[in-house]
């Protein structure tokens, strides 16, 4: 009689023994289950904010498809009244490839040259930064487009009368008309170069590509139509200081001013990259502090002239002929 209870009890505790130890391994395999989909979870936020910050970088240098596509729609050549938008366009690919620029270490006791350059104008910027290197007495260079405005056509005479240099940067700035082929290339430079002839007399010497010899856009070799300027006599400028304007970074006056004197202080000679233009108003506005910290740092402001060392991301043989 007693029996039946004791093997009872027996089955009953070897039944609840079994039971704990499932519910022991389920909540095993439960907390192991939760560790590795934290740890997974971190990990992949990790990731996800590296990639961002990746992409960030990405975008800062690189103009979206639509940039592309408006710069390439808008910039069709004597459409534009002086300043419109269609004419004020980012340049694409002229961030400075940092590893094809060498840097100098400045001697001290030798002056640093500085030349500033503006890029895409004329446009209603032109006549305020020309009077404020008038008010330092600072000359600069101005690499414009083609524009038959009124005003712009006064402001290329100006540009020359007020003793700056007037330089190329291309007729249209349209990219995909420019780098499409040679024929197209020559046409653009001859309308540009032959426009400011006759506007303004002087037989411009003096080029930079759309985008930099550098760009990212021409599917053609662009030593094609250095050697092509070259044959014109003309020498092309790239830039190994960038003030950051054309970037999608919106940056203040101030912070443009410290790019610019940022990498100023590691080449003895300085080409500027600023721009001209109706989007750029803190170029503008950072200018009068630039020519002051440059100066104070006892730097030598110039025009781009025979004798200034071409700073040029792509490099070729030009010993070739007489
Ligand atoms: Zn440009």
């Amino acid at each position: 009689m007693s029996e039946k209870p004791e093997n009872s009890l027996k089955q009953e505790i070897m039944r609840r023994n079994r039971i704990n130890k499932i519910k022991k391994g389920i909540i095993y395999i439960a907390a192991i289950w939760m560790a590795a989909s934290v740890f997974l979870s971190v990990t992949l936020l990790v990731r996800v904010i590296h990639l961002e910050n990746t992409l960030k970088e990405v975008r800062a240098n690189i103009p979206t498809v639509e940039q592309v596509k408006n710069t390439e729609n808008q910039n069709l050549p004597g459409l534009n009244t002086d300043g419109s938008a269609g004419r004020d366009t980012i340049d694409i690919g002229e961030p400075i490839q940092q590893k094809e620029i060498q840097e100098e270490q400045t001697n001290s006791n030798e002056k640093r040259k500085v030349y500033l350059t503006f890029d895409d104008g004329p446009s209603v910027n032109t006549e305020t930064i020309l009077d404020i290197l008038d008010e330092y007495q600072v000359k600069a260079t101005f690499f414009v487009i083609g524009k038959t405005d009124e005003v712009s056509q006064e402001m290329y005479k100006e540009i020359v009368a007020r003793g700056h240099t007037l330089g190329m940067h291309s007729y249209t700035h349209k990219y995909s008309v420019i780098y499409n082929s040679m024929e197209a290339f020559q046409q653009d430079y001859r309308q540009i170069h032959d426009y400011l002839q006759e506007l303004t007399g002087v037989d411009c010497k003096y080029y930079r590509f759309p985008g930099g010899s550098s760009n990212q856009v021409s599917n053609r070799d662009m030593s094609e139509f250095i050697s092509y300027l070259n044959s014109e006599g003309v020498t092309y400028y790239d830039w190994n200081v960038s003030s950051g304007d054309a970037t999608s970074q919106a940056y203040t006056a101030d912070e443009l001013v410290g790019n610019v004197i940022g990498d100023v202080t590691k080449y003895k000679s300085s080409v500027v990259l600023m721009h001209d233009s109706i989007s750029k108003p803190a170029t503008v506005e950072a200018l009068s502090s630039l020519i002051e910290q440059l100066q104070g740092m006892g730097a030598e402001i110039l025009p781009i002239d025979e004798n200034t060392v071409p700073i040029q991301h792509v490099k070729i043989d030009t010993q070739e002929g007489p």
